[in-house]
C-alpha cells in the first residue's frame, strides 16, 4: 500500500472510531495534512461514521477544494486555519463529545485526574464563543486558543485536537472524552467541589503522558483497538 493510500485511510478510520466512540454522531470530522504541503484530506459532509477513504475532499488552508466530489462540512475551517497557523501538525479531529461538552458549560477547567489524561499537562484552553465555525475569521480564531497546545475546548459546542498525524490526533480525541468524562464523574463525587479532586501534579501528569500519551508505544496499542473495535461496532453503537 503507497504512503497516500495510507494516509487515506487513516483519515476514514479516524473519521469512524470518533463516531463509533461516541464523540460525534451526525457530526465531527478527522483530516490528515498531505505531506509537505498545505492541503489536507477530510471527510465529506455527512456523518463521520459513514467516511470513505475513496470519498475524501482535498482542500487547502485558504479554504480552497482542490479535489473529490462532494460538499465539503462546513467546519473544515477549523482544519484550514490550524494547519496554516501550525506547520508542524499534521492531523486535526473536530467532534463533539458530550463530557468535554459538559465541563465547559459548568465552568470547569480539565484536570489531569488519570493516566491517559496526562497529555493534556499543558493545560486544555477554552475557546469561547458558541456557534459553528464557518469562516476563515473563526477558524483563526479557535487556532489561536488552541495556540501551542494539542487540543482546545469549544463552549458548549465540542473539542478539536492538533497533532503530528492523524492517529495521535485521534487517540488524544478519545483520551480527551474519556478524562472528561471522569472529571465529571469525580465532581459529582465531591459535591461540585473541584478542590477534592486529587488533580496529578505537573510531574505526575507528566509521566503519565510520557507513558501513555498518543505519541508513544501505548497510542499504537490505543489505535489498534479503536480500530478494530470500531470495524464491528454497528454505526450508532
Ligand atoms: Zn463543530
Amino acid at each position: 500500500m503507497d504512503s497516500d493510500q495510507t494516509l487515506r485511510r487513516d483519515v476514514a478510520l479516524a473519521n469512524r472510531i470518533i463516531e463509533r466512540f461516541g464523540l460525534a454522531t451526525a457530526f465531527g470530522h478527522a483530516s490528515a495534512r498531505i505531506p509537505g504541503t498545505n492541503t489536507f484530506y477530510i471527510s465529506t459532509r455527512r456523518s463521520p461514521g459513514l467516511a470513505d477513504e475513496n470519498d475524501l475532499l482535498v482542500i487547502d488552508t485558504d479554504g480552497k477544494i482542490l479535489s473529490g466530489r462532494g460538499t465539503p462540512n462546513s467546519e473544515f475551517w477549523i482544519h484550514a486555519r490550524i494547519y496554516a497557523a501550525r506547520p508542524e501538525v499534521n492531523g486535526v479531529v473536530h467532534a463533539h463529545p458530550l463530557a468535554c461538552i459538559s465541563l465547559t458549560q459548568i465552568g470547569e477547567p480539565h484536570r489531569v485526574v488519570h493516566n491517559q489524561g496526562g497529555v493534556f499537562v499543558g493545560g486544555v484552553p477554552e475557546y469561547g464563543r458558541i456557534g459553528l465555525i464557518r469562516s476563515r475569521e473563526l477558524g483563526d480564531g479557535v487556532a489561536h486558543s488552541l495556540g501551542k497546545g494539542v487540543a482546545v475546548m469549544m463552549r458548549g459546542h465540542g473539542i478539536t485536537t492538533a497533532f503530528a498525524d492523524v492517529r495521535a490526533a485521534t487517540v488524544a480525541a478519545c483520551f480527551l472524552e474519556e478524562s472528561a468524562a471522569l472529571n465529571i464523574r469525580m465532581l459529582s463525587a465531591a459535591g461540585g467541589n473541584g478542590s477534592r479532586i486529587r488533580e496529578f501534579t505537573r510531574e505526575e501528569a507528566e509521566l503519565a503522558r510520557d507513558q501513555t500519551g498518543p505519541g508513544v508505544a501505548a497510542a499504537g496499542r490505543a489505535l489498534e483497538y479503536y480500530a478494530a473495535a470500531a470495524e464491528v461496532k454497528p454505526l450508532g453503537g
